[in-house]
């Protein structure tokens, strides 16, 4: 086991007499910071259907309570408005950090903010898993190798980021959050775990975070052109959204620290990308090219052996099996919103 002599387990359950889960397990209390995004809710619904209690601690700058109204009645469930960037006290098991805006347009409209997140907000919640004895899960991302020179990338790689760009602030906020990681892993003996999380899609994505799979979704929906940045030559690899959350678990739940890529090897070309979306929603559809971002990685594939065979994990949902799960969902919010507006 990789922990260190220092380790410590929480006893949490043994100080609330909290009754057991299922056989040999005894419920778990968990934070999920971030819990009302994207990828927390569906983290949220995964551990609540366990049998665990789940609180998310959440700012709501890119996350909704929409998606997470179905677990209000349930005394499993608590939801904290809360800035992670603020300290806070809790007594918990585990703790999963995801809370961070993820899509380029979110992070880059207050850099400082994103980088204060990544960093304070880490810190807060390494802190406290700290201070109760708590495992601590970081997700990270694949923009820690930047415009990567080695392709596929495996976590050994230490990647090509620029420290001054426009994407600086969440590719070295989440580097500097990995450090802390390693640092209270090392140093104050926290039992930590760490995912490298590849582009992922599904349900309840925001309409208009700018990324790629929900831009080209609701563009096609709307019946608009597809915005294809650059030459549409650049790669990307789209994991489905319940696949991370299987791996997220496992890696929670696992022996090794990591870091872990968690990704879909499946490449695409963002061209192919909207060839397999016109196929998927409307034969119709049409693109329309536009001029890219600064330092838009050129091609992106994880490398995934290690979590196969420390975690026994791999992604299941092929792009075109998950591309239209989420696309019922997208015409809901869609039509709902032109309702909204009187359309
Ligand atoms: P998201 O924007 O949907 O969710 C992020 C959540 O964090 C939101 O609910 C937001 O309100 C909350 N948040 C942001 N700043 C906060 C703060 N200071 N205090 C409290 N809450 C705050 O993004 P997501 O796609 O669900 O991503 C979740 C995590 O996974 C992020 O850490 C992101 O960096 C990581 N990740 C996601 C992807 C992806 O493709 N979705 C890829 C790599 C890494
Ligand atoms: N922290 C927190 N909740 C806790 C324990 C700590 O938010 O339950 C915060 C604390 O305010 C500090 C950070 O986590 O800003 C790091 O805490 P640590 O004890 O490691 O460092 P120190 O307080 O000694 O700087
Ligand atoms: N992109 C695109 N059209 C869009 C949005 C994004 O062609 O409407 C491209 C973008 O230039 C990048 C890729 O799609 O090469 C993935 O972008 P996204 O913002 O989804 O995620 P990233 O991997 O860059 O964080």
């Amino acid at each position: 086991r990789q922990s260190f002599q220092f380790h410590r387990t929480s006893s949490f359950g043994a100080k609330t007499g909290r009754v057991p889960v299922g056989i040999g397990r005894r419920r778990l209390r968990l934070v999920v910071t971030g819990g009302a995004g994207f990828v927390g809710s569906h983290l949220v619904d995964k551990l609540i259907d366990r049998g665990d209690e789940v609180i998310v601690i959440d700012n709501f700058f890119t996350g909704r309570k929409d998606n997470l109204v179905h677990h209000f009645r349930n005394p499993r469930f608590e939801l904290i408005r809360h800035d992670v960037v603020e300290p806070i006290l809790l007594e918990v098991d585990q703790i999963y950090h995801l809370a961070c805006p993820a899509s380029p347009v979110h992070y880059k409209y207050n850099p400082v903010k994103t980088i204060k997140t990544n960093v304070m907000g880490t810190l807060n919640m390494l802190g406290l898993a700290k201070r109760v004895g708590a495992k601590f899960l970081l997700t990270s991302t694949s923009e820690v190798y930047g415009d990567p020179l080695e392709h596929p990338q495996k976590e050994t790689y230490w990647g090509n980021v620029n420290p001054i760009g426009e994407r600086s602030c969440y590719d070295e906020g989440k580097r500097t959050a990995e450090t802390l990681t390693m640092d209270y892993h090392r140093g104050a003996g926290v039992e930590v775990r760490i995912a490298r999380i590849f582009n992922t899609y599904g349900p309840r994505m925001c309409l208009d975070d700018g990324r790629v799979v929900s831009n080209f979704v609701a563009q096609a929906i709307r019946r608009q052109p597809m915005t294809v940045y650059g030459d549409g030559k650049q790669t990307r690899s789209f994991q489905y959204v319940s696949d991370l959350v299987d791996g997220l678990v496992a890696l929670m739940e696992g022996e090794h620290v990591g870091p872990f890529n968690l990704g879909n090897p499946g490449e695409f070309t963002m061209l192919e990308l909207a060839e397999i979306v016109k196929e998927t929603i409307d034969s119709s559809a049409t693109i329309e090219f536009r001029p890219n971002t600064a330092d838009d990685p050129h091609m992106r594939k994880p490398d995934i052996t290690k979590a196969k065979e420390l975690l026994n994990w791999e992604p299941k949902v092929p792009l075109r099996e998950g591309l239209p799960r989420m696309v019922s969902d997208f015409r809901n919010r869609i039509l709902n919103e032109d309702e909204g507006k009187g359309n």
